[in-house]
Parts: C-alpha cells; sequence; structure tokens
C-alpha cells in the first residue's frame, strides 16, 4: 500500500504543469497602496459645527464607494476599489466625540474597506467622501478624504422636577449569555441586576414615569455570545431611540479581595448633568442601602460615552463580598435599592430644575 501511494504522488508532481514545464507568466494586476492615514478634528468657526477629516494617501488613483451602516452599529464603510494597505495600522483609535475607531482591512489583497466606528448613526449628510488628485509639482499623493460631521446636535434638556412624565431607560447589566459576576455563594450579577431594575420600574411608574427597559428577562439584549460592543451598542439604542431623559445602568461589583464593599456611581462628562446625575443617585443609593459609601466616578463606559443624555452606571456593592453577596440576594435589600435610586432620580430632577434646566 505504502510503495502504492508513493508511485502515485511521484506521478501526480511529474504531471504537476510547475514541475518541469512552467506555465506563461502572468502580468500581476498593479494594485495601489494606501501608505498613510492622517486625521484631524476641527470647529467650524462661523457654525460652531465640529468634524473629523480623515484622510489616506494613495499610491495610485482609485474608485471610492461607501455604505452608511445605522444598525446593528453605527459605522461607516468606506470601500476603496484597487487598493491595498502597505505598512500602516490596521486598527486606529480615534476615540473622539465624533468617530471611535478605524479598521482598514483587505480581504482579496486587490481592494480595501475601512470601518469607521461611530458613536451614533450619521445621517446622509453628515458625511462626504472625496478624492483629491495627485500633484508632483507639489509632492502631494493621491488622497481620499473623508469628513464626518458631529452627526447630531447635542440634546437638547430641558429638566422639570418631579418624576411625573419622565422617561427613564433602566439598562439591568448582563444578561442570557453574559452572568457578569459570580459571588463566593454563586450569586450571578445578571439576576442581582434584573430583579433591581424591576423593582425601580415598578416605583417610578408609580411615581408616573415612563420606563424602557433594555431587558426586562433573562436574556441577551442583542443575541447570545455576541460582542461587547454590539451587546453595550444595542443597550445605548434603548436610550437614545426613545429619546429618553436619564440613563441609568445598573451592576454589582466584584473585586478579588473579598473585603472591599461598597456602593459606587460612575459618569462620563458629556452634559453639565452627567455628574449631577451620578452624585444625586450615589448620595441617595448609600443613604437607602447603607453600604460603604464608594462615591462617584468619571469613568470611559461605552453605555456613559454613548448615550445622548446624562446617564451612570451604578456599581450596587461587591458580590466577592460575602455579606454583600446576602443583601443582594434578598427581596427587602433588592427594595431599598430600588427605592434609593428613586429618591436619587427625583432629587436629580430637582436639583437639575433648580439649575435652570437646560444645556
Ligand atoms: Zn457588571
Amino acid at each position: 500500500m505504502q510503495r502504492a501511494f508513493c508511485l502515485v504522488l511521484i506521478l501526480l508532481l511529474l504531471l504537476t504543469p510547475a514541475f518541469g514545464f512552467a506555465s506563461a507568466p502572468v502580468s500581476p494586476r498593479t494594485v495601489a497602496k494606501i501608505t498613510q492615514v492622517r486625521w484631524d478634528t476641527y470647529t467650524d468657526g462661523v457654525t460652531g459645527t465640529s468634524s473629523i477629516r480623515l484622510s489616506f494617501d494613495v499610491s495610485d488613483s482609485v474608485q471610492v464607494t461607501a455604505q452608511n451602516n445605522v444598525a446593528p452599529l453605527p459605522q461607516l464603510v468606506v470601500n476603496i476599489i484597487g487598493a491595498v494597505p502597505e505598512k500602516i495600522a490596521s486598527s486606529i483609535n480615534l476615540d473622539t466625540k465624533i468617530a471611535d475607531k478605524i479598521n482598514i482591512t483587505s480581504s482579496d489583497g486587490q481592494n480595501s474597506k475601512i470601518t469607521i466606528d461611530l458613536p451614533v448613526a450619521l445621517n446622509d449628510g453628515d458625511y462626504k467622501i472625496l478624492t483629491l488628485p495627485g500633484d508632483l509639482n507639489t509632492n502631494k499623493p493621491f488622497r481620499v478624504v473623508v469628513d464626518i460631521n458631529k452627526p447630531t446636535p447635542p440634546a437638547v434638556f430641558n429638566f422639570t422636577s418631579g418624576l411625573k412624565g419622565k422617561v427613564i431607560a433602566l439598562d439591568p447589566g448582563h444578561g442570557g449569555s453574559d452572568v457578569g459576576a459570580v459571588g463566593p455563594d454563586n450569586i450571578q450579577e445578571k439576576t442581582v441586576t434584573l430583579a433591581v431594575a424591576l423593582r425601580v420600574k415598578d416605583l417610578l411608574e408609580q411615581a408616573g414615569a415612563k420606563v424602557y427597559l433594555t431587558r426586562n428577562d433573562d436574556r441577551d439584549v442583542y443575541a447570545p455570545d455576541d460582542s461587547a460592543t454590539e451587546e453595550l451598542g444595542a443597550r445605548v439604542a434603548v436610550g437614545n431611540e426613545n429619546k429618553v431623559d436619564v440613563f441609568v445602568d445598573i451592576h454589582a461589583n466584584y473585586f478579588g479581595n473579598p473585603k472591599v464593599s461598597g456602593t459606587g456611581t460612575y459618569y462620563y462628562l458629556k452634559s453639565s448633568y452627567d455628574k449631577l446625575l451620578a452624585q444625586s443617585i450615589q448620595d441617595s443609593l448609600v443613604s437607602a442601602d447603607g453600604l460603604n459609601d464608594r462615591g462617584i466616578y468619571a469613568a470611559n463606559f461605552y453605555v456613559l460615552k454613548h448615550t445622548l443624555m446624562p446617564a451612570v452606571l451604578i456599581e450596587l456593592g461587591f458580590l466577592s463580598n460575602p455579606n454583600e453577596e446576602k443583601q443582594l440576594n434578598t427581596p427587602q435589600f433588592q427594595q431599598k435599592l430600588a427605592q434609593g435610586i428613586v429618591n436619587g432620580l427625583d432629587s436629580f430632577f430637582n436639583s437639575a430644575a433648580q439649575q435652570g434646566g437646560g444645556n
């Protein structure tokens, strides 16, 4: 058997054209190179519009197409036909309020796809793509230029006092395939966050507010085993699409040292109200739950940054702390937490109204 196999192999090798019979050389199709990426943000002195300009140097003239994706993730995709990236980073973090990140890929060695991740979806008038011819005299290469204007005018706030008529998004952290943190007694974060959020919803509705939950049962909001950005993007969309007044993300904390304890609240400073919302909720929550006051922190979390309205992420307590794990799992304590959050929201709207309520 083995000898027969060997013979077959030799015959195959002899019959292969490359073995002895060179095939006619094919002249390679010329493919241009994308050699440099530059970007800059600027603000129009007259209109006050902020924008970002991405500029791609290309070694030859190319064709460009684009598509503006609203869902599942807000992205602008620019296809450069007949050029591939050369010695440039395949991923660039822009980390601005207009665009998050660029990814440059070429799956066929002929064309490139530039994916621009955006904090919020663009309207068609919010971006422009142009090509600029190369100029031998000034030594300028051919360029593909993508201009993106800051898409949505900043949300207009008009906060009045009281909870009646307010529209609030509640995001019970994790869910479905993502259990979140798990305490020593196996209490899962996704269960605690949902239980508390449902109680907050009831209390808010009793006070006359309208509530949107990102999930009202044990499930992934976007899809099971999805990526973090898809999942978080879907949660943010519940707030942005329903134009809620504030967005409240509910989590429970975890740390290696089981003694670490307490309640903390995070915000991202994107309006004059985010910090006020965090402080209002933190103060009321700590006085309701009696846990260690860890204070408020500025944090660059996806949901805080991508929501258009004031938003907070609450870490109720530590599941890694056996005492807090027990408390977080009891209905009585969950009710205290819920009442603390609702009192904090009420106090936020009152303080915001006192400050004038506008932008
Ligand atoms: Zn969490």
